[in-house]
């Protein structure tokens, strides 16, 4: 869905005293190698250029070794202070810099910083399983980890123990040196696969494909306002006095919800499904195969049936069946709703004399219809109401009826590109929190989707609290002409949905680097998705919802339609999520991981569910980059798992009659603080003093 995660966290790094830096005529010029004097010390990013990034990891390399070769050197019995917390603490500047880097390469990307990821992978790969990997190190901390109970350590000090441990038997510390030799080979390739399967799919969205329209008479439908940015992008791919059109969703979505033209629709549709897998340099289909057996072998070295009972073995649902089953209560009777909802649509299609059988490119543009019938509602008649500074009003203040914390906009922050913003976020009483980065819309250096990331978490030095840098990385649609950036109800969800988990971010507060903020994957969108729900609840819709023009609160009626209509088309949507959690299971769970032929595969599996073929899997294989480049593979269903936890957690507000209750509201913080600390349900359950019920989730989609 939204949240992508940074292909650089492969290893959790940080640290504290800083070892004897290699200092030659270079580092002098090289920011990262000096204190930063930014404000909040965010990153310099004026001073940063693309030269310094590999110094400065191979420096954070260096240094970080040192410190784990301390660790291993010191004579004392090993215990918190001399082995747990100098390792928590350790690798601070490799940590700084390699953030920088990730972000940046997927928000900000080009050809040269791309290169150098392809070196600096493979380095920070090695470097990771160097450490992991380490017989000393691992020593040392199993034998923390063995007298754990007896060394009167707190709680937290415990748990944290108990993690680093687990981080290191999860990365084949007790594994064979024989095995350990294949897991660093797997672990090598791997990352470079999941390199080369992103940049893959960055051109396949932002370069290969464009549909030019040169006849006004194909614009028939369209918008005004989505005309005029299709032709401010024609000028841009230089084809002036034409509209291009792209596979972003701004672009795209529009043309296939409004657009009469129905091989057109079926171009772009095309170009957007057919990322990927068109057989030449950009093809993702062997890459596929060998990250599946690859994953496949890791899960199996580790002692699993496969990847998927590896990975989530560390997630609330603890088993690939759990998911499954979990999955399964949803599908039959979602997939029931999309039935209906395609017979719906086929029946206007039928009444409209078009003699066409509704096929995959056509499910937007019958969906608007449907919409407008059943509901009286048009996705044009509310984009008015959600310019895009309204909608970060709303989300501004929602946090503040919650949370009393305030956003001021600071132009003396450092950005990496003209078009972010940033913002101190504040306690009521003014008491720094954090700072906070927003960038809005899509560029061609930039992954599609939305993400939210940081460039530094919370932590604890000297007793001193950091506070966090965070980040919100979106592609909305942008200002055209005079019209500013009207966003779609879908894009202001998403806009609530990152703004959660950059709050999760601003909120943690932990005292050790390893739990700050560490939940289960199947936890990690609570946060997030329980934002979405206070985007459209009337009384939060009226005091951000606007007329970018008139600035007329948007009316009743209009609210009312979209309440009603919050169930239009959930058939659909949680088919096509459902789909392709499914299919990320089925990669993960392959008895025999050798497949012939992706697209097949893929086909096939959906088949046998009982998917039809007027719905595609949200994300088809060959661009599916949650789970072959991002951090959700054997975890895309998480969304859902959460989703149950949001759309519990929101019912205890909606239960107090009011929305912004406070004691709720301190609850909520609470769970977002000290999230990290424990078990994901323990930390649920302590907020809502009971365990999560299905009921709402079905409820909230129409499928109960
Ligand atoms: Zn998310």
């Amino acid at each position: 869905m939204r949240k992508l995660i940074i292909v650089f966290c492969a290893l959790h790094l940080a640290s504290g005293a800083p070892a004897q830096m290699n200092t030659n005529k270079a580092d002098m010029n090289n920011p990262f190698f000096r204190e930063y004097k930014t404000p909040f010390q965010v990153p310099p990013f004026d001073d940063i250029k693309p030269e310094h990034f590999l110094p400065a990891i191979e420096e954070g390399i260096r240094q970080h070794t040192a410190e784990i070769d301390l660790i291993i050197s010191g004579r004392d019995l090993p215990d918190f202070n001399n082995t747990i917390l100098p390792y928590d603490t350790s690798g601070e500047l490799l940590s700084d810099v390699s953030k920088v880097f990730g972000n940046l390469n997927g928000a900000n990307t080009n050809a040269l910083i791309q290169k150098l990821a392809r070196e600096i992978s493979p380095k920070l790969t090695k470097h990771g399983d160097d450490i992991l990997l380490n017989p000393e190190l691992f020593r040392k901390i199993k034998s923390v980890y063995d007298h754990r109970l007896t060394l009167g350590l707190s709680g937290d000090q415990l748990r944290v123990v108990e993690k680093i441990y687990n981080d290191f038997v999860r990365g084949g510390a007790n594994l064979s040196a024989q095995d350990q030799a294949k897991l660093r080979l797997v672990n090598e390739e791997l990352s470079k696969l999941s390199l080369q399967f992103s940049e893959n799919v960055l051109a396949e969205t932002n370069k290969n494909f464009r549909l030019v329209i040169d006849n006004k008479k194909d614009l028939e439908g369209l918008s005004p306002d989505v005309i005029e940015a299709a032709a401010i992008q024609a000028t841009k791919d230089s084809v002036p006095g034409k509209w291009s059109f792209t596979l972003q969703k701004p672009s795209m979505l529009p043309f296939l919800q409004y657009a009469k033209n129905r091989n057109l629709r079926e171009k772009l549709y095309s170009g957007y499904f057919m990322r990927g897998d068109h057989g030449n340099k950009f093809d993702n289909k062997e890459i596929i195969k060998k990250i599946v057996q690859l994953r496949d072998e890791k899960g199996k070295l580790m002692g699993y049936p496969g990847f998927a009972a590896f990975v989530i073995a560390e997630n609330m649902a603890q088993t690939p069946q759990e998911v499954d089953v979990f999955l399964q209560k949803l599908w039959t009777p979602a997939l029931k709703r999309a039935k209906n909802e395609l017979a719906e649509m086929q029946a206007i299609a039928d009444r409209d004399g078009g003699k066409i059988k509704i096929q995959s490119w056509d499910w937007w543009f019958y969906a608007e219809k449907l919409r407008k019938e059943k509901y009286n509602l048009d996705e044009a008649e509310l984009k008015p109401y959600f310019s895009l500074e309204n909608v970060k009003k709303g989300i501004f203040y929602v946090a503040n009826k919650l949370y009393g914390i305030t956003f001021e906009n600071r132009n003396d922050i450092p950005i990496y590109n003209s078009e972010v913003v940033a913002y101190e976020v504040k306690e009521a009483d003014g008491k720094h929190i954090g700072v906070l980065y927003m960038d809005f819309h899509p560029r061609d250096g930039k992954r599609a989707g939305a993400w939210c990331t940081t460039y530094r978490t919370q932590k604890y030095r000297d007793g001193k609290k950091i506070t966090p840098v965070v980040s919100m990385v979106m592609n909305f649609t942008r200002p055209a002409g005079n019209v500013p950036a009207l966003l779609s109800f879908d894009e202001v969800t998403t806009m609530f949905h990152e703004f959660g988990h950059a709050l999760h971010r601003l909120f943690q507060d932990q005292p050790y680097d390893r739990t700050a903020g560490d939940v289960p994957r199947d936890f990690v969108e609570l946060p997030s998705q329980v934002m979405e729900n206070w985007a459209s609840e009337p009384a939060v819709l009226k005091a951000y919802a606007r007329h970018y023009q008139t600035a007329e609160i948007i009316p009743d009626g209009l609210i009312a339609k979209l309440v009603k209509s919050s169930q239009f088309n959930q058939g659909f949507e949680t088919v096509e999520y459902l789909a392709a959690s499914i299919l990320d299971l089925k990669y993960h769970t392959l008895s025999n991981p050798v497949i012939a032929d992706i697209a097949k595969f893929e086909n096939e599996s959906l088949t046998r569910e009982g998917l039809i073929p007027e719905i595609l899997p949200r994300y088809r294989s060959t661009y599916f980059s949650h789970i072959f480049s991002g951090g959700y593979s054997a975890g895309y269903y998480v969304y859902i798992w959460a989703a149950v936890l949001d759309a519990d957690a929101f019912e205890a507000f909606k239960e107090s009659g009011d929305l912004f209750n406070p004691a709720l509201a301190a609850k909520f913080r609470e769970l977002l603080t000290k999230s990290g600390s424990d078990d994901g349900m323990r930390i649920y359950t302590r907020f809502r003093g009971k365990a999560p019920d299905i009921q709402p989730l079905l409820h909230r989609r129409g499928l109960d």
